[in-house]
C-alpha cells in the first residue's frame, strides 16, 4: 500500500512513501508532521522534485520556482486536511485550483497514434502544480472520494481510505501504526509497573516517603 520513494531525505531520519492514493495527496505529503517540531520539507533539496515527478509518472515540462510550487502544495494541503476534519476548504484556495485546472484542460489536445484504438488527451506546457490542481479538482468533485479523505493520526499524511469500514487510521500500518502499538504497549507496562510498586510494601513505604518530604 505505502511505496517508498527515493527522495533525497537530508539529516532527516525519515523515508517519504506513496500513501495517498491520490496525486494531489501524494504532492501535499511533500511535508511530514505538517506544524509539528518533526516538521521535514520534502522538496528540499530542489533535485527531489524531478524524482517525485518521476515516481508517480509525471512528466512535468514547465518548471516552475521551488517557493512557488512550496505555496501550492500547501493550498493543497489547507484544502484536503480542511476536508479530512470534516471542514470546507476557503474560496480562494478553491478558486486557485479551479482556475489551474481549468488552464489544464484548455491546453489538452486530442491525439491519435498510429498504432492505438482510441485518441488520447496530451497535454502540453502543463506544470507540475497545474498537473496537481488537476488531480485536486477531480477529486473535489466527487463526494464519494472526499468523504474517503483522511489524516493519519500519527504524522498527518493525507489519503484515500478505499477500506470496506472506512476505519483506515495510518497512513501505514508498518509504521505510524506500529509505533502507536509500540507506545500503547509501553504505556501498559509503564502502569502495570506503577500499580505493582504501589501496592508492594516498599513501594509503598517509599511513596509515603515521597509524599512525606
Ligand atoms: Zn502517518
Amino acid at each position: 500500500m505505502a511505496r517508498p520513494v527515493d527522495l533525497d531525505p537530508g539529516t532527516y531520519a525519515g523515508t517519504y512513501k506513496l500513501v495517498g492514493g491520490s496525486l494531489a495527496l501524494d504532492f501535499a505529503n511533500l511535508v511530514s508532521y505538517r506544524g509539528d517540531h518533526r516538521e521535514h520539507d520534502w522538496l528540499d533539496p530542489p533535485s527531489n522534485v524531478s524524482r517525485w515527478c518521476a515516481a508517480v509518472g509525471l512528466d512535468a515540462a514547465v518548471a516552475e520556482p521551488p517557493a512557488e510550487l512550496k505555496r501550492f502544495r500547501e493550498v493543497t494541503a489547507r484544502t484536503f486536511l480542511a476536508i479530512a476534519e470534516g471542514a470546507r476548504p476557503t474560496d480562494a484556495d478553491l478558486s486557485e485550483i479551479g482556475a489551474r485546472a481549468a488552464g489544464v484542460w484548455a491546453r489538452r489536445r486530442l491525439r491519435f497514434p498510429a498504432e492505438a484504438s482510441a485518441a488520447e488527451w496530451v497535454v502540453s506546457a502543463a506544470s507540475l502544480s497545474d498537473e496537481v490542481a488537476a488531480a485536486a479538482a477531480a477529486l473535489l468533485t466527487s463526494a464519494d472520494a472526499l468523504l474517503r479523505v483522511s489524516a493519519c493520526s500519527g504524522c498527518g499524511w493525507l489519503f484515500l481510505d478505499t477500506s470496506r469500514n472506512r476505519r483506515r487510521q495510518w497512513c501505514d500500518p508498518a509504521d505510524c501504526g506500529n509505533r502507536a502499538r509500540q507506545r500503547r504497549h509501553y504505556e501498559r507496562h509503564a502502569q502495570s509497573a506503577q500499580a505493582k510498586s504501589r501496592s508492594s510494601p516498599r513501594g509503598a513505604a517509599a511513596s509515603s516517603q515521597r509524599s512525606a518530604t
